[in-house]
């Protein structure tokens, strides 16, 4: 394990190195009840940072500052250019502070910083320019009627796309910053206020956002941020009367939990959950890169993507060049501290995530699963696991049935498309699955049969702001990203005038 780390930057040590406080508002204030929690670095398991715990007394000041700044400020007689220009300048402040965020979300959470800046940020600053793109297209329709029983009458009817209202947004820990932007990035697009809750293990950048959403110009109170745990902050917003939509990120299990919560006044939801995603490699593909990709698919972001290729399925025939790839690929990672630009694979997020990783990696010991390589955690200090790969898998064990969310993945041999599409299909979750074939027909047929939000054909975690992202089955309610999730964020309002 290398331990050399890059240099903090100065803005950094100074951000950690103060007590965070919330964004309600348009005021940076402690929480009521002057409880701070406090957030680790995973690479050393040390504590990296204060922040104000926000409960429910928070939550309902946040939700009423964003419901004033719905009904009577600016925000809402804003023109739509008006909007579109502050989620530009806001994308250009997080370019222009990349290096920071970057820094930031690698010692909150552990990636790589190398990773944060190439991906997190960038992806985060686009997500907002696309969509400032939509403010200004958010059209409605004029309608044809013919009301049978109103002989004739005439009339000119229309529809109007309207903001939803309150947005509570609950977002994970895995990619902090551009959890924030997927969630932020069409609820302001749309015209709403909004009251963000960041995970408890990473609300660093979150905090950093909310500043640059200060400086771009928004006005108070139409981005709230209130840190805290999920159990209390979190489920007093999603509990809040006076919240309008629920838009969460994270486990099926608290996805569940937010479904009956949410019914109260039956505000709307949107759930971005787990997954157990299929990557099914042919014989006929380019089978080099499908090794590649196949070992991207699982060990990007250490195995923390809801989306990650869990269930690896090769066709029989080159099933242990594969798995010998895939296990090459793991061997040569470089496992370390995520601020040292030469590590490929950080830690996991937090204690808890590591034993919950080393739990079903003893799972699958006792079940009878074989470990190609890895299958332990590594080294003593911090939460690294190392990249692991198992054959010897069946259907019923719990490796195979339940989400991991670490760096770990089953291969399984397939012999027939109709087999593999059945097994790929038998999950509760549908959030992805990957393809690869040269076969281009074999392709799109199979695209259609698999159960999943997104499907990618030769290539994995590819993500664009204008594509929609999100799940069938327990994987889900709505899309992320793309004109989907604008639909998600408005309420369509249909005026009918006698003329
Ligand atoms: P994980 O198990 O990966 O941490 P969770 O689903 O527990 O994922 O957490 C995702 C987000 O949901 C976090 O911001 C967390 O604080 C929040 N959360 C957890 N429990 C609840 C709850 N009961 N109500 C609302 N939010 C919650």
């Amino acid at each position: 394990m290398s331990t050399a780390t890059h240099p903090v930057l100065p803005h950094v040590t100074n951000f950690v190195g103060t007590p965070r406080k919330m964004l309600i508002d348009g005021q940076w204030v402690a929480a009521q009840s002057g409880k701070t929690f406090e957030t680790y670095n995973p690479a050393t398991g040390e504590v990296l940072a204060r922040v104000a715990e926000g409960d429910m007394a928070d939550v309902d000041l946040a939700v009423r500052a964003a419901r004033r700044a719905f009904e009577d400020g600016p925000w809402g007689t804003m023109t739509a250019s008006a909007r579109a220009k502050l989620l530009w300048r806001l994308a250009d402040l997080i370019d222009a502070h990349t290096d920071e965020l970057a820094q930031l979300e690698s010692l909150d959470n552990g990636k790589p910083v190398g990773v944060a800046k190439v991906a997190d940020v960038p992806l985060a600053a686009e997500l907002f320019r696309y969509m400032a793109g939509w403010c200004t297209k958010l059209d409605g329709a004029t309608l044809s009627l013919s009301v049978p029983y109103l002989p004739g009458s005439q009339f000119h009817a229309y529809t109007r796309r309207e903001p939803v209202g309150v947005v509570g947004q609950i977002i994970p820990w895995n990619f902090p910053l551009l959890m924030a932007a997927w969630k932020l990035g069409p609820a302001l697009a749309t015209g709403n206020t909004v009251v963000l809750k960041p995970a408890e293990q990473t609300p660093l950048t979150a905090l950093r956002l909310a500043e640059l959403f200060e400086e771009a110009g928004f006005p108070n109170g139409v981005v709230n941020v209130v840190p805290g745990y999920g159990e209390t902050a979190g489920a007093a917003l999603v509990a809040h009367p006076g919240v309008d939509k629920i838009a969460f990120t994270g486990s099926t299990e608290v996805g569940k939990l937010i479904v009956k919560a949410a019914a109260g006044n039956l505000k709307k939801v949107t759930l971005e959950l787990g997954g157990k995603s299929p990557n099914v490699v042919f014989a006929d593909s380019d089978v080099d890169a499908a090794i590649a990709g196949a070992a991207n698919a699982i060990f990007f972001n250490h195995g923390q993507c809801c989306c990650a290729g869990s269930r690896l399925f090769v066709e029989q025939s080159i099933f242990d060049r594969v798995v010998e790839g895939v296990a090459a690929a793991a061997k040569k990672m470089v496992i370390g501290h995520g601020m040292d630009p030469g590590n490929h694979m950080g830690p996991l997020v937090s204690q808890e995530q590591l034993d919950r990783v080393t739990g079903f990696l003893e799972s699958g010991r006792e079940q009878g699963a074989n470990f190609v390589t890895g299958g332990k955690r590594h080294g003593t200090t911090g939460y690294f696991v190392e990249p692991t790969v198992m054959t010897n898998t069946r259907d019923d064990m719990k490796v195979i049935q339940e989400e991991i969310f670490g760096p770990v993945v089953a291969a399984i041999p397939f012999r027939d498309v109709d087999a593999v599409v059945k097994q790929a299909n038998n999950s509760v979750y549908g959030l992805a699955a990957g393809i690869w074939t040269k076969d281009v027909s074999k392709a799109h047929r199979l695209a259609g049969r698999l159960r999943a939000g997104t499907v990618w054909v030769n290539c994995y975690n590819v993500f664009d702001a204008s594509m929609p992202f999100g799940g069938y089955k327990q994987s889900g309610w709505g899309r992320e990203m793309g004109k989907e999730a604008l639909e998600l964020y408005t309420e369509t309002k249909a005026v009918c005038i006698q003329i």
